[in-house]
């Protein structure tokens, strides 16, 4: 590992990887997209509570790893979120699409005890096995709670819950906030340490249109920013996923991902004010 990694809170760390995709193929050219709008000038470099999140040395940018293969990416996935955790940095991954998000925790959810996982996300992700892959990017929630990685899921955004998966989340005891819930007012009860995992396909098309799967009526911009910034807790590492630049024609969703980098990076930062 770099020496800059020693000093770094924060590790921005890029897989372009979108094989687990079961409709759309793009995802895998979303991290130096979303680093160009993070670096852009269309923007500065400060988060919402000021704190300068790129020139301050709290970010270390470890870059996209190019040489994931299909055959092992989830050791490889694996394996370089360990070396981030084990050199003391917070991981914010960028997708990719979301089954990253399985060896991810299989790194993480070993090393934390008592994790919580909040998924903002259109949809579950519960499947037992999608089109004859129990690796897909429908499945790897499922995944994760059978290997008993997080103490807690917290869904937020839902808005394709079917039977089987009704029946999974059942089974697994997560806790669902759906669309309809969220619109009532219904926020999680939140603690400890957390991890956040974004779909970007949790906001509704008209706040990011690059995604794979669009899916009307979802979250605000403004939403998934706030809840960032307040919800309680520890957060411990992040994930952005499922940003389809190929889907993106004016750029919306990448800014989009830049802020969000940009404003998890300052929440993990104030961790210690959290509580
Ligand atoms: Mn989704
Ligand atoms: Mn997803």
């Amino acid at each position: 590992m770099p020496e800059a990694i020693q000093s770094s809170k924060v590790t921005l760390i890029g897989f372009p990887y979108d094989a687990s995709s079961s409709f759309l193929r793009g995802a895998a050219s979303a991290p130096s997209l979303i680093r160009q709008a993070l670096f852009s000038p269309a923007t500065n470099s400060w988060s919402e509570v000021q704190i300068d999140v790129i020139n301050e040395g709290i970010l270390f940018d470890a870059g996209d790893i190019v040489t994931l293969n299909e055959t092992c990416v989830r050791e490889q996935v694996e394996d370089q979120i360990t070396q981030i955790f084990e050199s003391g940095g917070l991981p914010l991954s960028l997708g990719g699409d979301h089954s990253l998000t399985f060896p991810i925790l299989c790194a993480l959810g070993q090393r934390y005890s008592d994790l919580t996982l909040v998924q903002f996300d259109a949809h579950p992700d519960l499947y037992d096995e999608f089109e004859g892959d129990r690796f897909s990017h429908a499945c790897q929630f499922a995944r994760i709670m059978e290997k008993n990685l997080v103490r807690r899921l917290v869904q937020i955004g839902i808005r394709t819950m079917n039977k089987h998966q009704q029946i999974q989340a059942d089974r697994f005891g997560i806790e669902v906030i759906d669309m309809r819930a969220w619109e009532r007012g219904i926020r999680p009860a939140l603690g400890g340490k957390i991890y956040l995992s974004i779909d970007m396909d949790a906001f509704d098309p008209a706040f990011a249109p690059g995604v794979s799967h669009r899916e009307a009526g979802g979250l605000t911009s403004r939403d998934v920013i706030n809840a960032i910034q307040i919800l309680p807790g520890k957060l411990i590492g992040a994930d952005i996923v499922e940003f389809n630049p190929t889907q993106d024609s004016s750029g919306i969703t990448a800014h989009l991902c830049a802020k969000l980098v940009k404003e998890l990076v300052s929440r993990m930062l104030q961790n210690d004010l959290m509580g």
